[in-house]
C-alpha cells in the first residue's frame, strides 16, 4: 500500500522562500576591508537573489548549466548560493587556494560557463587566461578597483544585477536535479567532483540545523569561518537561514585578531571552522584576556580537535562541538554532543568523549569494516576499521567517474571514506587516522592523530603533526613536527616531548625524532599538509 502524501519537491528554493518570507527582517552582515560592515535584511537579500537569477537567465544560463563561484564568505557569495541552484543551474564552488593546474582541471571538467569572482582573488584567475574555453563571462564582486579579468568578458556584479529586467519566476525543479558541485582536494590524483542534489541539500540542511551545537535557533547569530568555497561551508548558510538566524560573514579577514574582534562586536552565538583556526583564536583570547560572552557553540571539524583544545575553550567559558564529515558527505556525517545520561561521568571521561567525533546524524548509517578481511568490526570502542557510510546526502558516484575507478563505493551501496576509526557502544565514532596517514611500524599501526593530540596537550606546544618516516628495521617510525608556543623556553626539547608522550602512549609509539618548526604547512582548507611535510621538510634519517 502506498502512502497518500503529496510529493512536493525538496529544493533549495523552498528553503530560500521560507527564509525570506518568514524571517524577512533578519540580518546578514559582511565584514568589509574598510569602513563599517555591510548590513541588509533577508528581504533585501531575497530581492537581489531574484534579480541575480533573472540576470543569469538573460545571460543564457538555464537548467543544468554550471556556474562557478571563486570567492570568500560575503553576502554576494551568499546571493549566488541561492540564485544559481534555485534557477536550476549548478553552483560549482571553486576553492580559491588551489594550484593553477588543479583550478584549470576542475573548471574545465565542470565546464563552467560563468564565474562569480571576488575582486580580491582575481589575480589567481588571471593566471588561467587562455586555458578555460567554456568560460564566457566573469562577474566581479566586492570592493576594489579591478575592472577586468583576463579569462573572459568581464562585468561588474552590481551592473549585472542592474541589467536584469525584473525578478525571476522560479522554475519547478526536480528534487533529484543537481544543485551544486564541489571537488575533493585531490591529495592523490586529480580532484573528483561531488554533485549535490536539491533533495540531498535540503535534507542535509534540515538535519544539520537540528544538531548543530545545541541545534540552530532563530535567536542565533551564525558566523561561518569555514570557507564558502569548500564543501558548501558545511551547509550552515542553508541550515541557519532555514531557522531564521542572523548570518555574519567575515569575508577574508580570518586572522585571530580580526576574528576575535568581529565575533565580539557582532555578538555571534555560533561559529564553525577547522581546529587550526580555533587553536589560534584560543591563544589570542588567552593572550589578551578578552572573552566572548555571547558565543555558545564552536562547531569544529575537518580534522581532529585535540582534547587540549576543547579543555582550553572550557576554561574561557566556550563550548566546542566536534563533528566529522567530508566533501562526499555534504559534508556533515557525525556530530558530537554528550547525551544527558552521560553528563554524570567524571570530567576527564566526558572530555575524552567530546574529543571523539560524535555519532551519526539521523539519516546517516555508519559501519566499521576490517581493512584486511572486509568483515564488519564490533562496536566496542577499540576495534578499528575503515569507516563506511550511506544515506540520502552521501554521494554515490563521482562526476565523470560512474565506473568508480578507485573503488570508493562498495557493491552493497556504501561509501568507503578512507578514514579509519572505532565506534563505541554508545555509537560515538573516533577517527584513528586517514588510511594513508597511519604510521606502519613493524606491522602494527600507530595513529598519527592520537599522537598529535597527545603532543598538543603539552602546555608549551601550539601545534604538532606526526608523519611516518622510512625506517630500515620497522619499515616506518613516527616523527613529530612541532610548533612551540610563543612563550616556550629552551626546556622544550626533543627529549622533553618524548618524555611527555611516554607516560601516555605505548612505548613503541614514542616518536623517534622531533623536528621544531615555526609553522606547519596547511592545505587549502587549513588542515596539516602532510604531503608537503614529507617532501619539503629536512626530515631525519632513521635507523
Ligand atoms: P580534503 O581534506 O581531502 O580536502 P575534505 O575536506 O572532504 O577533503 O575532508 C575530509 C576528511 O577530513 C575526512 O575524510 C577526514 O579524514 C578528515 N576529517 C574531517 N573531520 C574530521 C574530524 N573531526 N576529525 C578527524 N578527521 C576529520
Amino acid at each position: 500500500m502506498q502512502g497518500l502524501m503529496m510529493e512536493t519537491p525538496l529544493t533549495l528554493t523552498s528553503i530560500f522562500e521560507h527564509a525570506v518570507r518568514y524571517f524577512g527582517r533578519k540580518e546578514i552582515v559582511t565584514q568589509r576591508p574598510e569602513g563599517p560592515p555591510h548590513r541588509y535584511t533577508y528581504a533585501e537579500c531575497g530581492r537581489r537573489v531574484r534579480r541575480l537569477a533573472r540576470a543569469l537567465q538573460q545571460a543564457g544560463i538555464g537548467p543544468g548549466d554550471r556556474v562557478a563561484t571563486f570567492a570568500w564568505n560575503t553576502y554576494e557569495h551568499l546571493e549566488c548560493y541561492y540564485a544559481i541552484p534555485c534557477l536550476g543551474a549548478v553552483m560549482h564552488t571553486v576553492n580559491i587556494r588551489l594550484h593553477p593546474d588543479q583550478l584549470a582541471f576542475i573548471i574545465n571538467d565542470a565546464e563552467d560557463q560563468v564565474i562569480f569572482c571576488d575582486r580580491s582573488v582575481v589575480a589567481a584567475l588571471d593566471q588561467l587566461a587562455g586555458r578555460l574555453p567554456t568560460v564566457r563571462l566573469v562577474v566581479l564582486m566586492g570592493p576594489g578597483s579591478v575592472q577586468t579579468c583576463q579569462v573572459a568578458e568581464t562585468v561588474d556584479y552590481e551592473a549585472f544585477l542592474a541589467s536584469a529586467d525584473g525578478e525571476v519566476v522560479w522554475p519547478e525543479l526536480d528534487e533529484d536535479s543537481a544543485a551544486a558541485m564541489c571537488y575533493t582536494s585531490g591529495t592523490t590524483g586529480n580532484p573528483k567532483g561531488v554533485v549535490y542534489s536539491h533533495r540531498s541539500s535540503y535534507l542535509h540542511s534540515l538535519t544539520t540545523a537540528l544538531v548543530a551545537g545545541d541545534g540552530a535557533r532563530e535567536t542565533d547569530r551564525y558566523l561561518p569561518v569555514v570557507p564558502m568555497f569548500h564543501a558548501n561551508a558545511w551547509g550552515g548558510i542553508y541550515a541557519f537561514m532555514l531557522v531564521g538566524a542572523d548570518i555574519v560573514l567575515p569575508d577574508r579577514f580570518l586572522d585571530p585578531q580580526h576574528l576575535l574582534q568581529f565575533l565580539r562586536s557582532e555578538r555571534v552565538t555560533v561559529t564553525a571552522g577547522v581546529p587550526s583556526v580555533w587553536t589560534l583564536l584560543l591563544a589570542e583570547m588567552n593572550r589578551t584576556g578578552e572573552r566572548l560572552p555571547d558565543l555558545h557553540a564552536i562547531l569544529c571539524g575537518g580534522s581532529a580537535a585535540p582534547a587540549a583544545l576543547i579543555a582550553g575553550f572550557d576554561q574561557v567559558g566556550l563550548r566546542l562541538y566536534h563533528a566529522w564529515g567530508m566533501t562526499e558527505t555534504s559534508p556533515v556525517g557525525t556530530h558530537g554532543s554528550i547525551k544527558s545520561y552521560l553528563r554524570t561521568l567524571p570530567e576527564a571521561e566526558q572530555l575524552a568523549l567530546r574529543a571523539k567525533q560524535g555519532f551519526p546524524l539521523p539519516g546517516v548509517e555508519l559501519r566499521i569494516v576490517d581493512l584486511a578481511t572486509g568483515e564488519r568490526c564490533p562496536e566496542d570502542g577499540t576495534t578499528s576499521g575503515e569507516i563506511q557510510v550511506r544515506g540520502p546526502w552521501i554521494c554515490r558516484a563521482y562526476y565523470h567517474d560512474e565506473q568508480d575507478a578507485d573503488h570508493r563505493f562498495t557493491t552493497d551501496g556504501w561509501l568507503r571514506t578512507g578514514d579509519v576509526g572505532t565506534v563505541d557502544a554508545e555509537g560515538y565514532l573516533e577517527i584513528v587516522d586517514r588510511t594513508k596517514d597511519l604510521v606502519k611500524s613493524g606491522g602494527e599501526w600507530i595513529s598519527s592523530v592520537q599522537l598529535e593530540n597527545t603532543i598538543m596537550a603539552h602546555p608549551q606546544v601550539l601545534e604538532a603533526a606526526v608523519i611516518g618516516v622510512p625506517h630500515p628495521k620497522w619499515s616506518e617510525r613516527p616523527v613529530a613536527v612541532v610548533v612551540p608556543r610563543a612563550d616556550a623556553g629552551p626546556a622544550l626539547t626533543q627529549a622533553a616531548i618524548q618524555e611527555f608522550v611516554r607516560d601516555q602512549v605505548a612505548s613503541w609509539w614514542v616518536p623517534d625524532a622531533v623536528v621544531f618548526v615555526k609553522e606547519i604547512p596547511k592545505t587549502s582548507v587549513g588542515k596539516f599538509d602532510k604531503k608537503r611535510l614529507r617532501t619539503e621538510l629536512p626530515l631525519p634519517v632513521l635507523g
